[in-house]
């Protein structure tokens, strides 16, 4: 199926796109579409601005649209930075400016008191309006300091508790490797996003009526 990744954001979109080639999709970015636009988050939850993307999007492209909404929860800051991961520190999708902020936040914040999790809720549309809308979860710790180069936003400082093994299977994180330090699959195995996209890949034969 020819998908639209709706996603502005470069790190989400590579992510979106590998997970729905290897699922056996063709996925076209926005930017390959030629679709300039930037839906206004109006959302309290995550899933609620998946589905403001997914239908402005899905009106634009006229394909089956996937449109992701994410974001860190922190135990110790009562769930924030949340629906606003993006903007945590006043300016939209600026990373370095949202991981010095959480790292402030943070600062007197005990090890033992460090819990977060990753949420990504992923709304599949169709044309017709028909709506699929699935949910991950990746639990973890938030670190003291940023390691890793790979990947995008709060990857250096988020310490998931399990990775991906090359057989499929998971694992405790004992080496405490933030998401930056891992590869694609480790990560795409065990994240929120991927576990969301598990998800979509599992329900989306029944939802489509071919099963
Ligand atoms: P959204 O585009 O409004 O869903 O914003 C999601 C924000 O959450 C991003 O800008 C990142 O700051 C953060 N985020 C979501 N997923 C990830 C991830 O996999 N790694 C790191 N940061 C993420």
């Amino acid at each position: 199926m020819v998908i639209c990744a709706a996603s502005n954001n470069a790190g989400k979109l590579k992510e979106l796109r590998r997970i729905l080639e290897r699922m056996g999709h063709e996925v076209k970015s926005l930017r390959e579409l030629g679709i300039d636009l930037d839906p206004e988050e109006t959302g309290t939850t995550f899933a609620e601005n998946a589905r403001i993307k997914a239908k402005a999007f899905c009106q634009a492209s006229g394909l089956p649209t996937v449109a992701d909404d994410s974001g860190l929860c922190v135990d110790a800051l009562h769930g924030a930075p949340g629906v606003y991961s993006a903007r945590y520190a006043g300016h939209h999708g600026d990373d370095a400016a949202n991981n010095a902020k959480l790292l402030h936040e943070m600062e007197a914040v005990p090890a033992e008191q460090r819990a977060a999790r990753f949420v990504s809720a992923v709304c599949f549309l169709l044309p017709d309006g028909r709506e699929l809308l699935v949910e991950g979860e990746c639990p973890g710790t938030v670190a003291f300091t940023e390691t890793g180069t790979n990947g995008f936003g709060y990857d250096p400082l988020f310490v998931p508790d399990r990775v991906g093994l090359p057989d499929g299977t998971t694992a405790e994180n004992t080496a405490r490797r933030s998401y930056a330090e891992l590869a694609d699959e480790e990560k795409d195995a065990i994240s929120h996003r991927g576990r969301a996209m598990e998800k979509l890949r599992a329900e989306l034969p029944a939802f489509l009526g071919e099963q």
